[in-house]
């Protein structure tokens, strides 16, 4: 049926994460999915939501505002996360709209948050420092060697940093990024270690992931 094989999906990967966890000594639960909804339908959507499925990803604050709302009514406990960049100009959008933020990489957008913090109508409740850890000039996030300071800015300002973030450059091996990843967290004290997709995920569980964002993983042949 239209758009069903997406929850035969989520099974096979939560059973690969699963059996990533066990391989690799760590408790079964210390790692969990987001579903990457981006460019897919509120169709699509529907019955992942309905299999019980509650933490998304969207890259872009304009179609995560057409797309979400609605649901929340009918699924309160959804947890939306923003991973991708975020433009100091749709921050307050973005802070009524997401659960957690995991794209803060400039001190300019550090500060846009800080400002914004006040406002009732705000939902975001953590945030992630992405970084760039394979210097990569076209790629957002911060390099390794900044995100002391970043880190010292956010923790300033009382904002509720609770992790990190990456996406490691296509052609390299990605096991290298992830562990440069976890290490940052460990040194820095964050707990949550966003890092993998469809194509890598099992490595950086190896690594010590604590979220994987998946997309094609997921929507494959589901329409
Ligand atoms: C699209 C996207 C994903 C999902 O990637 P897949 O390879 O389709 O699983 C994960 N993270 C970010 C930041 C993305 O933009």
């Amino acid at each position: 049926m239209l758009f069903e094989k997406s929850k035969q999906n989520l099974k096979q990967i939560n059973h690969n994460i699963l059996q990533a966890c066990q391989e690799s000594g760590r408790p079964i639960g210390s790692v969990s999915l987001l579903a990457v909804t981006k460019n897919q339908p509120q169709q699509a959507i529907f019955p992942l939501l309905e299999s019980g499925h509650r933490l998304f990803g969207e890259n872009r604050v304009q179609e995560a505002t057409k797309k979400w709302p609605s649901f929340r009514d009918e699924f309160p406990d959804i947890s939306l996360h923003l991973i991708g960049p975020l433009q100091t100009n749709k921050v307050k959008e973005a802070m009524e709209l997401f659960d957690v933020i995991e794209t803060v990489d400039r001190p300019r957008l550090v500060l846009a948050l800080a400002k914004e913090w006040q406002n009732p109508k705000r939902r975001t409740n953590q945030i992630f420092i992405q970084v760039n850890t394979g210097h990569e000039s076209q790629k957002s996030g911060v390099y390794p060697e900044e995100l002391g300071e970043l880190v010292d800015l956010c923790r300033s300002h009382d904002l509720p940093l609770t992790g990190l973030m990456c996406i490691p450059p296509a052609q390299d091996d990605p096991a290298f990024h992830f562990q440069m990843l976890a290490d940052l967290a460990k040194q820095y004290h964050l707990l949550d270690i966003s890092m993998g997709m469809s194509q890598d995920y099992p490595i950086a569980i190896a690594h010590g992931a604590t979220e994987i964002r998946i997309g094609s993983a997921l929507w494959k042949n589901n329409n």
